[in-house]
């Protein structure tokens, strides 16, 4: 099943891995008939993915064969922005980057930056001869904290690490809390799970700003206001410890700091709650009552959060309060029982071994987080900030089109002095401002390995093609500009597969994953029953002496947004942008089908702010604030609450109604845990297009 065969018309099947930011990492199966990938199933021998695949990467072969997909090595002949290019040879392409790069690298190579984030998840082609080749150089570090940075953060100083349950175990669960998941578009496979335990009876409630189609698919809905959910957590506690809904055991033996905790949450009664987060108080009080109903008969009660909450000014303490939940009812004590925003910390990923930290020989470049690209593009040199970024070398990214403040990250990538290289797809909106342009392989073509972070299986992908035209791996390429560079570290020599053995080490079995092309981790059943959380107190920590030795709070609490809309707002609605059903961040929107799927960019309205405004389904609408304009169709929708709008993302700027999209609202504000996003931390106004 796994080889390719040489003869020329016959039929085989391939084993890989779905490269996509999404929890689910499907295991794929390519049917390759004479040396085209003609079929991308999922894989029925991989439990997770169950033979099922979503919709957007069943299409993987209308993507791979697009009449668009770049094929050959472009350098730009108009200007910055306009998308225009001639075709050159990989030989000067690659010589001419060296050579620029060089003489950057001779001044100062931190006026170089890497960019790049989840366009593949696979270790190999991600971050490993790319991370040598820059670290190597000693240019800028790369701050990658553009989806699940307070989220980790939040994680990491609660429960010790990016970890929880087993996915799996969902399925066997009596209450389970969606808490800012639309998991039926976005994290399918545990929806499959999710679904099963409703058969089983369980009660599932979903807690979303948004009523998605996972919230019609729930028992309840709790729509809260964004960024409102760590309210919604001290609310929740305050009722469990009023009932006496707690497992003082487990609070006893395996936390830490619940006195101090305890005191917090009792200043937040379900009224107080219930104001912040613009529900009734009657919601918390009935929520608190089947979470500690459950668990005090002895019940399993699980919590599946994902991304979406904690891109907001208080992201990373909301996940704080989140993950604390399970630990006041022992919920940890069943296998079904518990939360999982992300198992990624269980991965016994070879990092060093892949990136080579060691190659930077004791250099501390400075860091830029990408969020803040748009105003860090746009930054002069100077003794605080280093010098101007002079090169960008953009790989697995497409920043014009998901950075916030996008106007501001356009202005700064078309600085006709900003040297830009891009490796990619497909012309997207960043690709238009490249000076050179690098035809990459898609996952088909090419070896990686990945973890996951929705699952705790780690999986293989082989090619299942040869790449077409003159597309190259990421690694091939960042190999040729070391040696074009005279960086001769024997690093850069070596094959993919070879990385892909280097992964992992000896912690995964590379003979299984050949074979099988998954590999399930070791783990316990119900890894924190008796505590062992990975935290340095091997509890979980409700109070973080870390933080705390930080000047931070070191309890968690309700951090509001940076922009609260209030009765005098120029900007009264808070806007989300969650994506469309038939993208994944920006990738697929070029996709026929599923753009044809999609339609238009879309706002989605209650009537009552519809109302308002003397809007109707389908009127292009202004979307606005004091960082730009977007335009777009405006749906009256009952999948809006009142004074939030829904901005379904993320179409690419050029294929917008103006040249823009949601992005050219959201603003570049940090999180307050680990310097993250906060798109969903955003006020607009919405009016009329009378032309
Ligand atoms: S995007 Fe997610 S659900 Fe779709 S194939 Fe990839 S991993 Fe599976």
């Amino acid at each position: 099943m796994n080889q390719p065969s040489s003869h020329p018309l016959a039929l085989s099947q391939i084993l890989g891995a779905c490269p996509h930011d999404c929890p689910d990492t499907c295991s794929l199966l390519t049917t390759v008939q004479d040396g085209v990938a003609v079929k991308v199933q999922g894989n029925p021998a991989h439990p997770h993915t169950a033979g099922s695949l979503c919709t957007k990467v069943s299409r993987y072969p209308e993507r791979t064969y697009h009449p668009e997909r770049l094929l050959h090595p472009l350098k730009r002949v108009g200007p910055k922005g306009s998308g225009q290019f001639k075709p050159v040879s990989w030989d000067a392409a690659l010589s001419d980057i060296a050579a620029r790069l060089s003489s950057i690298a001779a001044r100062d190579p931190q006026a170089i930056l890497p960019y790049s984030y989840a366009g593949t998840m696979g270790l190999v082609q991600g971050e490993s001869i790319a991370a040598r080749f820059f670290n190597k150089l000693g240019t800028s570090q790369l701050e990658r904290t553009i989806c699940a940075a307070a989220g980790g953060e939040g994680l990491v100083q609660t429960l010790g690490g990016k970890v929880g349950m087993r996915v799996e175990f969902f399925a066997e669960s009596k209450l389970i809390l969606i808490w800012g998941s639309n998991s039926v578009s976005s994290n399918l496979h545990f929806w499959r799970y999710a679904a099963q335990a409703k058969r089983d009876g369980a009660k599932l409630i979903c807690i979303d700003p948004r009523k998605s189609e996972t919230a019609e698919k729930c028992h309840e809905h709790i729509a809260l206001l964004p960024g409102t959910d760590g309210a919604l957590a001290l609310g929740l506690m305050h009722e469990l410890i009023q009932h006496d809904w707690l497992d003082h055991d487990y609070l006893d033996s395996y936390t830490v700091g619940w006195d101090a905790l305890q005191a917090r949450a009792l200043q937040w009664p379900p009224e107080r709650a219930a104001a912040v987060c613009g529900i009734a108080p009657e919601q918390i009080r009935a929520l608190a009552h089947d979470y500690g109903a459950c668990a005090h008969n002895g019940q399993p009660a699980a919590i599946r959060m994902n991304y979406g909450l904690q891109r907001v000014h208080g992201g990373g303490n909301a996940v704080r309060l989140i993950a604390c939940l399970p630990a006041l009812i022992g919920a940890w004590r069943h296998r079904a029982g518990g939360v999982l925003l992300s198992n990624s910390g269980a991965f016994p990923v070879q990092r060093a071994a892949l990136q080579r930290p060691d190659l930077l020989a004791g250099r501390t470049p400075r860091s830029i987080n990408m969020v803040t690209i748009g105003d860090d593009l746009l930054r002069a040199g100077g003794p605080e900030f280093g010098p101007a970024i002079e090169a960008l070398v953009v790989y697995n990214s497409n920043p014009v089109a998901v950075a916030p403040e996008s106007a501001k990250v356009a202005q700064g990538f078309a600085r006709d002095d900003l040297f830009t290289v891009v490796l990619e797809h497909f012309q997207t909106d960043t690709a238009d401002y490249a000076d050179y342009l690098l035809p990459a392989t898609t996952q088909l073509e090419h070896w990686d390995v990945h973890s996951a972070y929705g699952h705790t299986d780690a999986l293989l992908n082989r090619p299942a093609i040869t790449p077409l035209g003159e597309a190259k791996p990421n690694t091939w390429i960042f190999r040729e500009l070391a040696a074009r560079m005279g960086l001769t570290d024997p690093c850069f020599a070596g094959s993919d597969e070879a990385l892909c053995r280097q992964a992992y080490g000896d912690a995964v079995d590379f003979d299984a994953l050949l074979q099988h092309g998954f590999v399930t981790l070791p783990m316990l059943d119900a890894p924190f029953a008796l505590g062992n959380f990975p935290t340095p107190s091997g509890k979980c920590e409700f109070f973080s002496e870390r933080l705390a030795a930080q000047g931070l709070d070191g309890l968690p609490d309700h951090v509001p947004n940076h922009e609260v809309a209030h009765s005098a707002s120029a900007y009264p609605l808070a806007m989300i942008s969650p994506p469309a059903r038939n993208f994944l961040n920006s990738s697929f929107v070029n996709v026929k089908s599923l753009q044809d799927s999609e339609g238009e960019p879309l706002l989605e309205m209650h009537p009552d702010d519809a109302a308002a405004r003397g809007l109707t389904s389908g009127d292009v609408v202004r979307v606005f604030n004091s960082r730009g304009d977007y335009r777009c169709r405006v749906e009256l929708s009952d999948r809006a609450r009142p004074g939030v709008v829904n901005g379904l993302g993320v179409w690419w700027r050029k294929l917008g109604l103006n040249g823009t999209n949601v992005n050219q609202l959201t603003s570049q504000n940090l999180t307050d845990l680990g310097h993250g996003p906060t798109f969903y931390d955003c006020l607009v106004e919405v009016a009329l297009v009378v032309d």
